[in-house]
């Protein structure tokens, strides 16, 4: 199912301070691979998924997360449908 989430600079912006402070984020230089953020709506890092260790994940403060209604959070690691519950 495609992301009901659209890939804008405006919601970059948002994921940035979300996502960028994430304790997920930086330790695992998910910066270093495409799509770098907005995994809500581009989908899930190419780091594989095995190799991300999760700290936590700061989506369920986001704008974002709150405007489109999104659930499951941890995007980067399990796609734009986020964590099963
Ligand atoms: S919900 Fe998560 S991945 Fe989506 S924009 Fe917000 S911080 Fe980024
Ligand atoms: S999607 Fe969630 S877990 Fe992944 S980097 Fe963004 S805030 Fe952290």
């Amino acid at each position: 199912m495609a992301s009901k989430v659209p890939d804008t600079s405006e919601n970059m912006e948002i994921c940035k301070k979300f996502c960028g402070p994430c304790p997920t984020f930086k330790p695992n230089q998910l910066n270093e691979h495409p799509p770098m953020a907005l995994f809500c709506s581009r989908g899930q890092s190419a780091k594989p998924a095995e190799e991300i260790t999760d700290n936590g994940c700061n989506c369920f403060g986001c704008g974002v997360f709150q405007n489109y209604k999104l659930g499951g959070g941890w995007f980067c690691i399990y796609g734009a449908e986020g964590k099963k519950a």
